[in-house]
């Protein structure tokens, strides 16, 4: 079937797939309906596709392709039909592949075409107009004929955008920009309409931040962390999601910054801090009595008096002891009052609290902070893991850092993991931990029962794993 060798074709340039995990949890990348990788898959192929296009100096664009009134399709004809239509309709764009550095399906009825080295806007604008003829040639649904019209986003590397987020984020405005406007059209993005309606968004997402904790739309989702010596997982992080009845999940990205400067930071981190302690108590009575717990804090929680108290009060409510708890700071804390700050860390570490530097590398003055904050652990930033294997700086300055993190004889683990490669360079630089997609995405706390269940049942002491951990570590051993 030609479909399948389009599927194939469009997979097997992409960086390893990630292991068959064969759990509840487990993390798909592809999507089922159409076999194109998914958002999450498309946003990893996206950041190789900048890598390239900065490596080399290139210009890239991002199309974004969403089809106009397919509830109608869905409507009239019945979801089995729609069905096809996406199908179909993720055919007829595989053609363009050749065009594009990766194409996904990122949920709906929406579509996203990755194109390198795109320097002409003409070529894109012809591009789209392509796509466009393509879909609305009508589909047969039971001898009927489907007309339908699409809307397409464009943004330009770098132009409208430097960073996976910004080139989605914009490519999506314009597309939304066209259906409000009649549809059948594509659009590039256009940074001043953009200002009018980001200011919406953020007035609309102000507004609602303020009822999110009370009508209980925000959730933890947590993310294990991999110890390289056992292959265990050792602890998770906790990582906050804004489930929004009509914007959808909104990302910790776009709204605790917003949170930070409405004040509603505090008391979003201490719902956070209480909710993952009482979680992490909960696992530790079911006999998972060796995880620990990370929670963020925001730089904002150490310019007010009580971060202490806080956590004290959250241990003692949830029953959990100090040293499951790992407080994740980022060097920002010490922007405000550094020696406040110190005296807040003592008090934290005294208490038998762990304490992590999280996105390590990537503030200004990381090495002098590990001077003088009393901390247990160090989280490499992913933008250095993300180029280990590719860049010669990346891969001298993880080692550096795990060399230094040994000898200061803190912990260090590694965020970001995406592939096996990655994997065994961090090994054999012996890293302590490891967190990232190729293990695990941040999932929700029952999915992490499930693991947590089938690690107890694999670590009987008659079968632990202190040898070597194979290459094919970690999926079959968990
Ligand atoms: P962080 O603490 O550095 O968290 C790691 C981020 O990397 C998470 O993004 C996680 O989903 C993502 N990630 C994990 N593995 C991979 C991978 O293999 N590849 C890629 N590309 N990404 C990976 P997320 O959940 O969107 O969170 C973003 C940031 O929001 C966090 O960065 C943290 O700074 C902040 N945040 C999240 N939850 C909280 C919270 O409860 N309180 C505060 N103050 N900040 C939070
Ligand atoms: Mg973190
Ligand atoms: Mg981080």
């Amino acid at each position: 079937m030609q479909f399948q060798n389009n599927t194939a074709a469009c997979i097997k340039d992409l960086p390893e797939q990630p292991p068959d995990l064969d759990l509840p949890s487990a993390p798909a990348f592809l999507d089922a309906l159409t076999g194109l990788p998914n958002y999450t898959l498309f946003r990893n192929q996206l950041d190789l596709c900048l890598s390239r296009a900065e490596h080399k100096s290139q210009n890239m664009a991002l199309v974004i392709i969403g089809l106009d009134r397919f509830k109608q399709v869905n409507d009239t004809y019945g979801y089995a039909a729609g069905d096809l239509v996406l199908q179909a309709s993720s055919r007829r764009l595989a053609k363009f592949q050749a065009e594009s550095c990766a194409l996904a399906r990122l949920g709906g009825d929406t579509f996203a075409l990755a194109v390198g080295n795109s320097d002409n806007g003409q070529a894109i604008t012809a591009l789209a107009e392509q796509i466009k003829q393509s879909l609305s040639t009508p589909f047969l649904i039971e001898g009927e004929e489907a007309f339908i019209t699409v809307s397409i986003g464009i943004s330009h590397y770098p132009s409208q955008g430097k960073t996976v987020c910004e080139l989605i984020a914009n490519a999506k405005t314009a597309m939304d920009q066209i259906k409000d406007h009649g549809r059948d059209s594509h659009l590039f993005f256009d940074p001043e309409h953009h200002q009018s309606r980001r200011s919406t968004r953020r007035a609309l997402l102000e507004q609602a931040l303020h009822h999110a904790l009370k009508k209980e739309q925000l959730i933890l989702h947590y993310q294990p962390q991999i110890d390289l010596d056992s292959g265990e997982m050792r602890g998770v992080e906790a990582l906050l999601r804004w489930e929004h009845p009509e914007l959808g999940t909104i990302s910790p990205a776009e709204f605790i910054p917003l949170a930070e400067e409405i004040g509603l930071i505090h008391p979003i981190s201490e719902w956070v801090l209480h909710r993952a302690c009482a979680q992490n108590s909960a696992w530790h009575k079911q006999g998972h009595n060796d995880l620990r717990m990370a929670v963020n804090l925001s730089a904002q929680q150490f310019s007010k008096p009580g971060l202490d108290r806080l956590v004290h009060e959250a241990l003692a409510e949830s029953g959990l002891a100090p040293r499951w708890l790992e407080l994740e700071l980022t060097e920002t804390i010490a922007l405000h009052d550094i020696d406040a700050a110190i005296e807040t860390l003592k008090i934290l570490k005294n208490m038998g609290v762990r304490l992590a530097i999280d996105d390590f590398g990537t503030g200004y003055s990381s090495l002098t902070y590990l001077r003088h904050f009393p901390i247990h652990s160090i989280k490499i930033d992913r933008s250095f893991i993300g180029g280990i294997t590719t860049n010669s700086s990346d891969a001298a300055i993880t080692r550096g850092v795990i060399a230094m993190a040994q000898n200061l004889g803190v912990r260090v683990v590694a965020e970001g993991v995406e592939n096996e490669k990655q994997l065994i360079f961090l090994r054999s630089y012996q890293c302590h931990e490891v967190q990232g997609y190729y293990f695990f995405p941040p999932m929700p706390a029952k999915n992490i029962g499930h693991i947590l269940l089938r690690q107890r049942e694999t670590a009987a002491p008659s079968t632990c794993w202190s040898s070597q951990i194979p290459l094919e570590f970690p999926a079959g051993n968990l």
